[in-house]
């Protein structure tokens, strides 16, 4: 584990604006699940997490901004929550009319326009499923979801409908097939429902479906980074964990200006960037494009965002960009950021310090969790490499290979975490084996080995499957890819165990370097020895391979089994995530 950097101090008795959560122990012994259903509507104990994350606040806040919308080609567009209202309520009837039933499976596969939101939320209303797809899916594995989910509908732009066209015959349980062809200037072909025309006819007046917490809500496939991606289906209920999260986690607070860099195409970019900032009636930004390091920063500082949420990955190609970018900005409006995807390398909380101003603040959780369940707290101190504490009303334990829970600290186990959670899944869609399979007793076990500290603290080792045995030592790719990162030349590090007929495997390492940095022997021999020095030689990596990029999801997380199965010459397995 790497721990070599000190401990960050947080006073948030002397903050600005103080934080919501100012002792993390006190709110988990006073905290109760039915206390956080109290601060959201629940009319008549239905939920419906459209209703609580618009229809409440266009009640209470009609003309406050919730989407602050910034197309690619810089096009602003501002809409209320009473425009949000509207919107929605007008593409639920839109659903109603065109026979959408309850539980029915809606995709949307869109980039992030305005519209894309005012789908998801109106599905909502209407009480069908949710199910948004990555833009940038080809094809197959567009239809290879909509398959397995039996898809009613698919609600898509002109330049993305080529491919649904391509798989529309192999779908026979699509109904309809739904173009907004307005943004892009382009009409819609008789075939396929005209979103605009449509809408155009539609009131802005819609009773919300009567959905109770158990009804569903959002389907999400998983980011495929293990292997085949997983359909994990939630339920109304969760917004409970969202407003909870978005308010103490994420520290959001009334007049905040929140961007959460994630795309809908997978949990973060629902969950925190849809119903944790809008159950708390908070205003976001929403950014159409990809990642760039002056635009991003030029958005928060025109935006004026406070509270920003991305993930390593996006941090580490920022670092590599330099801190000359966030620099020349005016990034004095940021008061919290965070982070979530995978683990972030210590430096990288260090150098949001040296960028903004501001420790980036990890935190854990995974689709199928549906809200963060560890976290970094505003007013906790931060161990840079930890991912934090366990959430109030969120029990964390590291278990033995047998599943018993182990106390001692920093012993290495399987993290699990006590059901059940008002944002736990309910299944994995049309695979209730496996979705069982993943709990033993009362606990859900995540597939994620972790440690605790004397402090409660939680330290993420690696994946179940990506945990290498060398000469009897168990190691996280983590902390040997941290140690890596900490190395002047080295912008990302993959780490892998290769079999090997003495030690059972060893480390061997995939390096991508920083502009201005070659790859040579004498590198090689250098970085090998700062891990050396840093992890001692056991742990070290024996091997490195230099490469231009490490595979990754789109989601942005490095696919190790990619790298293994390259390195061992084997199939490469599913691949319908992987970046271009
Ligand atoms: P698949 O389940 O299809 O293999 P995935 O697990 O990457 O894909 P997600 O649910 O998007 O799909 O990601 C959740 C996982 O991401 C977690 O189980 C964990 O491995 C990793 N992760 C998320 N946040 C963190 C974090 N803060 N620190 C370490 N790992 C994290
Ligand atoms: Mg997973």
């Amino acid at each position: 584990m790497v721990m070599s950097h000190a401990v960050i101090q947080k006073r948030p008795h002397e903050a600005t604006v103080a934080p919501n959560l100012m002792d993390l122990d006190r709110l988990r012994s006073e905290w109760s699940w039915d206390a956080v259903r109290a601060e959201l509507d629940l009319p008549d104990g239905l939920v419906n997490q459209a209703h609580e994350c618009i229809d409440r606040h266009a009640a209470a806040t009609p003309d406050k901004v919730a989407m602050i919308w910034e197309g690619s080609d810089g096009a602003i567009e501002r809409y209320t929550f009473e425009e949000m209202r509207r919107q929605t309520n007008r593409f639920a009837n839109v659903l109603k009319r065109i026979g959408i039933q309850k539980a029915d499976r809606v995709f949307v596969f869109a980039d992030r326009i305005p519209e894309l939101y005012f789908a998801v939320f109106g599905t909502l209303k209407a009480g069908a499923i949710s199910a948004p797809l990555f833009s940038a899916f080809g094809p197959e594995p567009v239809a290879e979801r909509v398959r397995r989910a039996e898809g009613a509908m698919i609600v898509t732009t002109p330049h993305l409908l080529p491919k649904i066209d391509e798989i529309r015959g192999e779908l026979p349980s699509v109904r309809h097939v739904m173009v907004i062809g307005h943004r892009a200037g382009a009409t819609v072909d008789a075939a396929n429902l005209d979103y605009a025309a449509l809408m155009a006819e539609a009131s802005d007046d819609f009773v919300t479906e009567p959905t109770g917490a158990e009804d569903w809500s959002i389907m999400h496939f998983t980011s495929g980074t293990t292997g085949l991606p997983k359909g994990a289906a939630h339920v109304h209920e969760a917004v409970v964990n969202h407003y909870a999260t978005g308010k103490y986690a994420l520290d959001l607070h009334p007049d905040d200006v929140y961007w959460c860099t994630a795309d809908p195409g997978w949990v973060t970019g629902t969950s925190y960037g849809m119903f944790a900032p809008w159950s708390n009636g908070v205003t976001q930004v929403i950014y159409e494009g990809g990642f760039g390091a002056g635009r991003w920063f030029d958005i928060i500082e025109r935006h004026r965002v406070t509270v920003w949420y991305t993930a390593p990955t996006a941090i580490r190609m920022l670092m590599k960009a330099g801190s000359g970018v966030p620099r020349e900005r005016d990034l004095s409006s940021l008061r919290f950021t965070a982070s979530v995807g995978e683990p972030l390398n210590p430096e990288g909380v260090v150098w949001g310090e040296e960028a903004t101003g501001l420790p980036f603040h990890d935190n854990w959780w995974q689709t199928e969790t549906g809200a963060i369940m560890i976290a970094n707290y505003a007013s906790m101190d931060i161990k840079p490499g930890s991912m934090g504490r366990p959430f109030p009303g969120i029990t964390a334990g590291i278990l033995d290979d047998e599943f018993n829970e182990v106390t001692e600290p920093m012993r290495e186990g399987q993290l699990a975490i006590k059901t059940p959670w008002p944002s736990m899944f309910r299944t994995y869609w049309s695979d209730e084996e496996r979705y069982r399979s993943r709990f033993k007793g009362e606990w859900y076990i995540t597939g994620d080995r972790a440690k605790r500290d004397e402090d409660g603290y939680f330290w993420f080792v690696g994946r179940d499957d990506d945990v290498i045995n060398t000469s009897g030592h168990l190691v996280g790719p983590f902390e040997v890819e941290s140690a890596l990162i900490e190395h002047p030349a080295v912008a990302e590090a993959g780490v892998i165990g290769k079999p090997d007929p003495i030690a059972m495997e060893i480390v061997k390492a995939f390096v991508s370097l920083k502009d201005g940095f070659e790859p040579s022997d004498q590198l090689r021999r250098e970085l090998i020895g700062h891990t050396r020095q840093r992890l001692g030689p056991g742990v070290a990596p024996r091997e490195i391979d230099f490469i231009p990029s490490l595979p990754k999801t789109r989601s942005g997380k490095i696919m190790r089994r990619l790298l293994k199965a390259r390195e061992l010459g084997l199939p490469e397995g599913d691949t319908s995530t992987l970046e271009d």
